[in-house]
């Protein structure tokens, strides 16, 4: 279920920002308990219509001097042009057109990404329509005309966005090939990985139809099945500004993510767990991925017969909202149990496609409810009528009640604890929704 992704470019100062505030609005998808998870707004989910997508802000720090700008921008517009399914370039009426749009614009064409030219600031269409003209010079389509601080043509625009966006998507793929993200801080092994696993196995030549990201995306044949492999590691951008560098590789991890069925998160284990991992771990919690905690470099580590365990509940520690996720160790330098990936990722796909009966859930929430009294507020108590799941990709569950305000966050946490001790559920995160029955 993967959802097409749209990326804002435009030189400062344009209203990328104030854009993507008014579409992600109050739709942006923060989670809670995921600590470190979209403080910075780099990218929201929006539904518009029936179709949802995921937008991204490609714009980072502000370049303080005009040569860099250009640079920045060609920056941006790559950035986009590798991850994007659609591109929104956006222009200033204001400051009408200038010299490193049409460069850009240039950039975009050449790319034959789908992209829609917005100009921005037209707050009055009666007063700047004429100079929105201009803007066909940039040769890339019919400029749509909005305001992005005062919320109009938005629907015009993303009437325009929507039409490129591939039939079907954000329904079930046809392709039922797994989709495998290699995700992780640089230098942890990610290429060193696909490379090993490549190395063992006859490699095949990508036919997802023609974008670009086809070239970080590797077909692997293991037992006569085939994966593709989603790597991240191409961010090898010479970059000199670090918040710059983390903000892009958050954008390669998210659509990254966005595409996969299992993620595997890679951790050096002479390292250990960092900020920046729970970062990218959160990333694909929040999506609903199957989540592979990957340790490598285990060659690296002294051990007995304890570390093990030990470092699998260090990491569990720290990651304690991954706590279905499984964890392995590997060695991408020996290829110490990297086969073994492929077992623990079918298992985690089969996890993630599990359908559980309505009857069966039912007997559980029944037992569960008899063992542990549910909660209640000012004499009123929490009824469960009724549960049942509706969809997979994560396992989603909807758990009809008498009053939403009292289901408490531990009571949903109980049910799907007794939910895993039945099914297991091992890799993949469950969804549920609270529905009240009248
Ligand atoms: P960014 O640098 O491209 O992200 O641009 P910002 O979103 O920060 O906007 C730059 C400036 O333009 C801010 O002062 C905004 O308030 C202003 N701005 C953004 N959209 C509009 C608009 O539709 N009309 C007008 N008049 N100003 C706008
Ligand atoms: P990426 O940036 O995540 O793709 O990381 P690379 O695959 O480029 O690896 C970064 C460095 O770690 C390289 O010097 C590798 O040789 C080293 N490396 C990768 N995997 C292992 C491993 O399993 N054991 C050891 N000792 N070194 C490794």
């Amino acid at each position: 279920m993967s959802k097409p992704v749209v990326a804002i470019v435009g030189r400062p100062n344009v209203g990328k920002s104030t854009l993507f505030n008014a579409l992600a609005g109050e739709m942006i998808s923060i989670v809670k308990d995921t600590p470190g998870v979209t403080r910075d707004r780099i990218y929201a989910d929006v539904s518009w219509l029936d179709r949802e997508f995921t937008l991204i802000d490609t714009g980072g720090i502000e370049p303080d001097s005009k040569d860099i700008i250009l640079a920045q921008m060609r920056e941006q517009a790559q950035i986009a042009i590798d991850t994007a399914d659609v591109i929104i370039f956006i222009t200033d009426v204001r400051q009408g057109l200038v010299d490193s749009d049409s460069k850009v614009a240039d950039m975009l064409r050449r790319s034959g990404k789908p992209v829609v030219l917005v100009v921005n600031k037209v707050d009055s269409f009666n007063k700047f329509m004429p100079d929105v003209y201009e803007f066909y010079n940039l040769g890339i389509g019919d400029p749509v005309p909005v305001s992005a601080s005062s919320r109009l043509g938005l629907g015009d625009m993303l009437d325009a966005v929507a039409a490129y966006f591939p039939e079907g998507s954000g329904e079930e793929e046809e392709d039922d090939r797994p989709r495998i993200a290699i995700v992780g801080k640089p230098n942890v092994g990610k290429s060193s990985i696909i490379n090993k696993l490549l190395g063992e196995n006859r490699v095949i030549v990508s036919d997802i139809a023609g974008t670009t990201r086809d070239a970080i995306d590797t077909d692997i044949v293991h037992n006569g099945k085939e994966y593709i492999f989603i790597d991240t590691a191409g961010l090898r951008r010479k970059n000199k500004i670090k918040e710059e560098l983390e903000r892009y590789s958050i954008i390669r991890t998210v659509t990254a993510v966005e595409r996969a069925d299992v993620v595997l998160m890679v951790i050096d284990a002479e390292e250990g767990v960092t900020e920046q991992d729970a970062k990218i771990a959160g990333i694909a919690h929040e999506r609903g991925k199957g989540i592979i905690i990957v340790v490598n470099k285990w060659d690296a580590i002294e051990k007995n017969d304890k570390t093990t365990r030990e470092y699998e509940s260090k990491i569990r520690q720290v990651l304690s909202y991954l706590s279905y996720a499984e964890v392995m160790f590997v060695s991408a330098k020996t290829g110490q149990r990297l086969t073994k990936l492929y077992d623990v990722i079918d298992m985690v796909i089969e996890n993630q496609t599990l359908r559980v009966a309505t009857g069966v859930l039912n007997e559980i929430m029944t037992e569960a409810v008899a063992m542990q009294q549910p909660p209640s507020d000012k004499g009123k108590r929490l009824k469960l009528y009724y549960i049942t799941q509706v969809s997979v990709k994560p396992p989603t569950f909807v758990i009809f009640v008498n009053d939403k305000e009292l289901m408490h966050f531990s009571y949903t946490r109980y049910l799907e604890n007794k939910i895993r001790e039945a099914f297991g559920f091992r890799g993949t995160s469950l969804k549920f929704f609270i529905r009240e029955r009248k």
